[in-house]
């Protein structure tokens, strides 16, 4: 912390404890409260470091994190919700193997709402039958996982008996779609289902309103589609479900080509 910041909280600590006191303090700080090392009197800044040093206040930056391994070690040990209670396994996401580096082998990010049943006992997003079924639709534009495509959910555990995840619960993990986002750097995002949608772009309208149409996240091309699921349940929505798959796959070679 700079020498002006233990300084600005140096005054304030100390305008609060001779609040506290009613303004009678009359005897100095106790010598603990300095630096040993310091001759004469310390100033502001010093005694604010050792003040700071004693009463650790807590950060209120956002982490930062440098690497993808970083996100992913943050994710497996989160505690911060009770959802880290009912978990088997974290789900980070997953992507072209050499992603392990920073690369910019992904081209697309798709993002769900949360692990089921089958991605919490396996610990990878999309493996269960929607998530095969959104391998399917990825392979119809040239997607895949394996190559040019990451795959990951707003939040990283199972919600128990597949609810939808709270939007508290989608706020909690926001630290770590953002990191991702912002080192994989992909060229488009699709969200898949409402509840993703909502989140990311921060509205309350149905996923019927929203489907299908571009929008902008932080300078991103974001498509939501409907829900892999959705189709599952709902065989009419397959038809325009591949129309903004195409329109989407339409605006990808566009920007491939840096247009
Ligand atoms: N549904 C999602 O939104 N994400 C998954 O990982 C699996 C099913």
């Amino acid at each position: 912390m700079e020498a002006q910041n233990c300084e600005v909280l140096y005054r304030f600590f100390r305008t609060a404890s001779e609040y506290l006191e009613g303004y009678r303090r009359a005897e100095p700080y106790p010598e603990t409260f300095y630096p040993l090392s310091i001759g004469g009197t310390p100033s502001h800044a010093e005694a604010g470091a050792v003040l700071l040093a004693e009463f650790p206040v807590e950060s209120t930056e956002e982490p930062c994190f440098e690497t993808i391994t970083a996100v992913y070690d943050d994710i497996s040990r989160c505690n911060a919700c009770s959802l880290a209670r009912t978990r088997k396994n974290t789900v980070a996401g997953e992507g072209p193997e050499e992603l392990s580096g920073i690369s910019d082998a992904v081209d697309v990010m798709v993002i769900g709402e949360a692990p089921g049943a089958d991605e919490d006992r396996l610990g990878h997003p999309f493996v269960g039958r929607a998530g095969q079924l959104l391998d399917k639709m990825l392979a119809a534009i040239q997607l895949s996982r394996t190559k040019n495509c990451y795959i990951t959910n707003v939040v990283k555990c199972r919600p128990p008996n597949n609810r939808d995840p709270k939007p508290e619960e989608c706020a909690g993990c926001a630290d770590f779609l953002e990191a991702q986002i912002r080192l994989i750097k992909p060229k488009m995002i699709l969200s898949t289902g409402r509840v993703a949608t909502q989140h990311l772009l921060q509205t309350t309208d149905g996923i019927g309103k929203l489907r299908g149409r571009f929008f902008d996240y932080n300078g991103i091309p974001l498509m939501p589609i409907y829900h892999p699921s959705a189709l599952l349940r709902n065989e009419n929505l397959k038809r325009p479900a591949w129309e903004d798959l195409k329109r989407f796959r339409d605006r990808l070679l566009h920007v491939r080509n840096g247009n």
